[in-house]
């Protein structure tokens, strides 16, 4: 079970729901070619499938429009049939384009939010949070380390935020591991003290025995030394 400081700076971070619904058409009816892709929508519902873009220029000649929704709308629709979202959004094509434009012939609409495994898109830190949050939502417990796009202080939400976060945390994981060997090779030495005591004339030093060997080698290192004879050596 995870820590309440944890627990609770998990649940202080917010997820945004964003959702990019396609929409295929027979034929273009859009304005299209140099410095037009992108047209707005201004609806006195907050959101309300504002944001609209074709794929001419990613796709050419698959007559494909995205309209991006957020949050409450995103919801909205989520709860809804991708019937009623296709007829609402080509309301709002009629409205822009005139009556006479051809039916989508096919929609896409993901769900984020009702998906299990995601319950959204991306963090959202709400604007009380502070670098506390942050770093508590990425210090490791234990032997757990946290990374993601969420973990990243300057880029949550981004993909440059999930990939910088992957390096930091390998670095954090590997500088762990270092640490993690050098206890252990600590650990070693002093296991090795008694014997050392026993084995009057030897002259191994705590170095020569070699920091990185497991407990079982130390036996070894000391036989093939040459300092100590086998008897000795697994004492
Ligand atoms: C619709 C949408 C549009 C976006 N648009 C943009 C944009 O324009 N620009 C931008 O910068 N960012 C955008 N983002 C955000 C961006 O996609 C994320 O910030 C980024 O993908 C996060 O990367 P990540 O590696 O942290 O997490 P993820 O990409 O979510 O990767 C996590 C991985 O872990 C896997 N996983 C989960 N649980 C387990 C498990 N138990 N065992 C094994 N594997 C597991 C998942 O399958 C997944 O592959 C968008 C996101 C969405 C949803």
């Amino acid at each position: 079970m995870l820590q309440r400081w944890k627990t609770e700076a998990i649940e202080k971070c917010d997820v945004t729901v964003y959702t990019k619904i396609f929409l295929k058409f027979p034929d273009k009816f859009w304005p299209c070619g140099p410095g037009k892709e992108f047209f707005i929508y201004a609806h006195e519902r907050r959101g309300y499938y504002t944001f609209w873009q074709h794929m001419e220029n990613a796709y050419p000649g698959s007559n494909i429009l995205v309209v991006t929704l957020t949050n409450g709308e995103s919801k909205r629709i989520e709860a809804q049939s991708d019937e009623e979202t296709l007829e609402e959004a080509m309301g709002v094509l009629r409205d822009m384009f005139g009556p006479h434009i051809p039916n989508a012939t096919d929609i896409l609409v993901p769900r984020w939010w009702n998906n299990r495994f995601q319950r959204g898109s991306y963090s959202n830190y709400p604007i009380i949070s502070d670098n506390q949050d942050v770093h508590d939502i990425k210090a490791p417990v234990g032997r757990i380390f946290f990374t993601g796009e969420h973990t990243s202080e300057r880029f949550s939400g981004y993909v440059h935020g999930g990939y910088l976060s992957g390096i930091d945390t390998s670095n954090s994981l590997l500088e762990e591991i270092r640490k993690e060997k050098e206890r252990k090779s600590e650990s070693q030495t002093f296991l090795l003290e008694p014997l050392l005591a026993l084995t009057g004339s030897l002259t191994l030093t705590q170095t020569e025995a070699v920091p990185s060997l497991h407990k079982c080698d130390i036996p070894t290192q000391l036989y093939l030394s040459g300092k100590v004879g086998l008897q000795e050596a697994i004492l």
